[in-house]
């Protein structure tokens, strides 16, 4: 049985009807439909197989359908679908909260309450946050993303696409510059900027929280350098002010620990994640110190799907297979062997003005040659090249100019050189312009 025998629509047709029925505004990267997905790979609606380096912008960390998660899930539907936690409770809710409490960062008392989607949990992290210290300013760093909603929008630190159009935003949000060796921003600069805002703009003492992704993603794949995190957490301390570290897009695995705060070395007071926590499934939340998290009053957090049982059940196994699987480790075996191979490629392709990240979250940034003048058109035309050949890449940054590598930390050896065979030979084209693509 063949994948056309299956579907009756082709891309074409079915990207017609997408133009006329849907608002530009949810824009698609690609052009074709998925029919099905298969751990590493997706089949569009004419059968066409495609190797997954998008993840679904890093939700697949254990792949697409994991068996164990379909079984969890399966289970979980025969059982019921929804009851809505608030109402009548369920015992994975709970199993999963107790187990975030305990794989996240610090044996101090945690707790977990579980949203929908990665800006709904960044929103609940601002209200507990100004619950817990009654004070209602918020610093977010330039570059950052934490999301589409009213608020996650204003901590986000990136106009055009996310927020141009979509004022007035709420007040008492401040960003601060993010470090960026490459494009001339030094950790002493980003810190001279927190002392400025808090000299000219806001009183440290009505600042409820500091929120930043210890690598920023949507921002580029930027490493939060450690001495930069370890001043925010003694200015934290020091102001009484909470550090909301956003894991959305760096946890579950991707950097080689489950969260990217492990490889600092030092606690948030309070932790948002998403995204590969659940496979797909929509599951996010927010974890930190119990005392913190009891600030809001009963009925002040929480949603009709906020821990949807399915997602729930996904995500106990998603947790499971990490554990079984060993995939903190793979992440980082797959993680360094692809800057190994990206480094080799440097002579080759002198666009490449950085190769960098933690584990497996890897990105490249393209340069002009010899400058760190963004490229982003480079970016896109390897994109384009890998497209033509079967692999699914993404970009990201400040400067759009970063490929961003978020394959599942399951993908097979085979299929991960089959993969990186066909980047190599997209960047190695699109520096030599060999065939063109059109942009
Ligand atoms: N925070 C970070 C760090 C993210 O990367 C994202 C999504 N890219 C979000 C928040 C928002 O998540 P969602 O799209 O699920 O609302």
């Amino acid at each position: 049985m063949t994948d056309t025998v299956l579907q009756s629509f082709t891309n074409r047709e079915l990207q017609m009807r997408k133009e006329a029925a849907t608002p530009r505004g949810v824009s698609t990267t690609f052009d074709f439909y998925a029919s099905r997905a298969e751990n590493s790979e997706i089949w569009d609606v004419e059968g066409r197989r495609f190797i997954d380096f998008a993840g679904g912008i890093a939700v697949n960390n254990v792949g697409h359908r994991h068996p164990r998660v379909v079984r969890a899930l399966n289970e979980q539907l025969a059982q019921f679908i929804h009851t809505c936690y608030q109402v009548v409770p369920y015992a994975s809710y709970v199993q999963f909260a107790e187990r975030m409490n305990q794989i996240t960062p610090g044996s101090h008392q945690k707790k977990t309450a579980f949203f929908s989607t990665g800006a709904e949990a960044i929103e609940n992290a601002v209200k507990i946050a100004r619950a817990a210290t009654n004070r209602p300013a918020i610093i977010a760093f330039s570059g950052g993303f934490h999301g589409r909603t009213l608020m996650a929008m204003a901590l986000t630190g990136k106009m055009v696409p996310y927020k141009v159009g979509f004022g007035p935003f709420p007040n008492e949000v401040f960003h601060v510059p993010f470090p960026n060796a490459l494009h001339g921003v030094t950790v002493e600069q980003s810190l001279h900027a927190l002392q400025s805002l808090f000299k000219a703009d806001i009183d440290p003492q009505r600042v409820a929280a500091m929120i930043v992704e210890p690598v920023q993603g949507e921002g580029g794949f930027y490493v939060a350098p450690k001495e930069f995190l370890v001043a925010l957490r003694s200015l934290c301390d020091e102001h009484q002010i909470l550090l909301i570290v956003d894991e959305v897009q760096t946890g579950f695995g991707r950097t080689g620990k489950m969260f990217a705060i492990e490889h600092y070395g030092l606690l948030p007071d309070l932790m948002t994640f998403g995204k590969s926590v659940a496979d797909g499934m929509p599951l996010t939340g927010v974890c930190g110190r119990a005392e913190i998290m009891d600030a809001p009053a009963p009925g002040g957090l929480g949603g009709t799907y906020a821990g949807n049982p399915l997602a729930l059940a996904a995500a106990n196994a998603v947790l499971d297979i990490f554990e079984q699987e060993a995939l903190l480790a793979r992440a980082n075996v797959l993680g360094g062997r692809l800057k190994e191979s990206l480094e080799s490629l440097r002579d080759a392709v002198p666009q490449i003005a950085e190769v960098r990240g933690l584990g497996a979250m890897i990105g490249v940034e393209f340069c002009q040659p010899g400058s760190n003048t963004p490229n982003p058109d480079f970016a896109k035309q390897v994109q384009a090249r890998a497209l033509d050949r079967g692999l699914l890449l993404l970009t990201c940054g400040i400067y759009a100019n970063v490929i961003r590598f978020m394959f599942p930390l399951t993908i097979s050896d085979p299929l991960m050189a089959e993969g990186f065979e066909i980047l190599r030979s997209a960047l190695l084209d699109s520096a030599a312009k060999r065939v063109s693509v059109p942009a």
